[in-house]
């Protein structure tokens, strides 16, 4: 009871003042060099005008990602000190499956060196060639494994998604309608499993209802097919499920998300996202015969079954990180500080993804730049202009990212050419992110003279990573 009564008088105290403060104190910290404007120019030159060639020391404000960039706490580097590195059975992994099966409630949990590759394992153990598999949004790494292994991924976002004037809250979620007719269709044999991201990443970072994954998880029961969780983000969908639908008010984060799980009949998790730390990831389900087939390639491809591919104090680290990630004044403060930014962007009349998602604020660089063609790649003149003018890092996801050249090698472009902006956990503080809106005004000032870029080195795949460009 006394614990809610806080929870209640911190969301008043955040309504009433302004300012969000960050609800940690700093105790070690690490320097950012103050680059002038005239140093990143030679250093974006350097870079072939690709912020992937840029040094970390060349970057003031880093907002590539939010995998594995996460501050961790004083208990989870206490922990990473009782790190227990036996080879089985080591005290470290009883904690971590503890804590996994008590969320999860699935009694099964396989831990892994990153989310992908629990998704290796279960997507390569329940597709193959003749496979379907369907999502709100496969995330990239998601549809990778899928289709390597010669199955098919389907995306069916809700269509509220694809409407920019709609502030519906849960543009993360998937059409459930075309969702009963696919599975009819495609016959349960021929489905690898449906998987629910949560919040949907790909999909600009957006939260998914419980009201959908209860639709979801009925219509799997329906069709016999497996209903898995991408829950690299659980705990900060539960904080939009809390406020923005309605009968969970006065639920708890935690409960929420246990709610979730229980629909469910398993989970996969990046640990780089919401457990809070630099590396890990696990898989859980329910079947014990699934478990059992997955614990072999678990043992080829990562490491015996009580590690995976972890140390001991990774298992530590996450243990804790799970815990503390459900924590209302660290949800209050991480959700409501990416709102913050992306609020007052578009008051500044950045056109940015609506409703502002969990982790990133998403900007729609070909309504920013319209003077700028699709093959000149307007998300990249943003990213190298947020670069040179206030050494921020942020990705573009349009073009350069998603392109590809037909027969005749002219571009086909991406549907549209976003940049994204992901917020670290923790590691930021309010100045910084006053920073950024500032940096933006620049930004605005400038956009009519912003000039696009042209390719003059690419790689075949990925070319977003090793690129070259050069100002037109
Ligand atoms: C990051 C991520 C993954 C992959 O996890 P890694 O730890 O990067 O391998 C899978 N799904 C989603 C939704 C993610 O955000």
């Amino acid at each position: 009871m006394s614990y809610l009564r806080l929870v209640r008088n911190f969301d008043t105290i955040i309504m009433e003042f302004k300012t969000i403060i960050e609800p940690f104190k700093i105790k070690s910290v690490e320097s950012i060099h103050m680059s002038t404007e005239q140093e990143r120019i030679a250093y974006l030159e350097k870079a072939h005008y690709n912020p992937f060639l840029l040094k970390s020391q060349e970057v003031i404000i880093d907002l590539l990602t939010d995998s594995g960039t996460s501050a961790m706490s004083n208990e989870q580097w206490a922990g990473i000190m009782r790190g227990d590195e036996s080879y089985a059975g080591a005290k470290s992994w009883e904690r971590l499956e503890f804590e996994i099966n008590d969320l999860t409630g699935y009694p099964y949990i396989l831990p892994t060196h990153q989310g992908r590759a629990a998704e290796h394992i279960l997507y390569s153990y329940l597709g193959g060639a003749g496979k379907t598999f369907i999502s709100n949004t496969h995330f990239d790494t998601t549809r990778a494994n899928i289709e390597f292994n010669g199955a098919t991924a389907i995306d069916i976002p809700t269509p509220a998604a694809k409407d920019r004037n709609s502030s519906d809250p849960f543009k993360g979620n998937l059409d459930t309608t075309k969702l009963d007719s696919l599975l009819a269709e495609t016959g349960s044999d021929n489905i690898g499993a449906v998987i629910l991201t949560v919040t949907n990443n790909s999909g600009g970072g957006q939260p998914v209802s419980m009201q959908n994954a209860i639709d979801v998880s009925a219509i799997c029961k329906k069709h016999n097919v497996l209903f898995i969780l991408d829950c690299c983000r659980i705990a900060e969908n539960a904080y939009f499920i809390r406020h923005f639908e309605k009968g969970y008010e006065s639920v708890t984060y935690r409960e929420i998300a246990e709610q979730m799980f229980s629909l469910a009949d398993g989970a996969i998790m990046s640990a780089k996202k919401d457990a809070l730390v630099n590396m890990g990831g696990f898989l859980a389900v329910r079947n014990e015969a699934l478990a059992e087939a997955c614990t072999s390639l678990l043992i080829i491809n990562e490491g015996f079954s009580t590690y995976g591919g972890l140390s001991g104090r990774d298992m530590e680290a996450i243990a804790i990180g799970l815990r503390e990630v459900f924590d209302a004044d660290y949800l209050n403060y991480r959700i409501k500080s990416t709102r913050y930014l992306g609020e007052h962007m578009r008051e500044k009349g950045v056109p940015v993804i609506y409703p502002i998602g969990g982790h990133a604020v998403y900007v729609d660089a070909g309504l920013l730049y319209p003077h700028i063609p699709t093959d000149q790649y307007p998300g990249q003149a943003l990213v190298c202009e947020l670069y040179k003018i206030g050494g921020i890092r942020a990705v573009e996801i349009g073009s350069v990212m998603f392109g590809k050249y037909d027969e005749d090698q002219k571009l086909v472009p991406a549907p549209i050419e976003l940049v994204r902006l992901a917020i670290p956990r923790r590691v930021y503080t309010q100045s910084h992110i006053d920073y950024v809106i500032e940096v933006f005004d620049e930004i605005i000032r400038n956009a009519k003279n912003t000039r696009g870029l042209r390719i003059t080195k690419e790689p075949k795949f990925l070319r977003h990573f090793t690129a070259h460009f050069e100002p037109m």
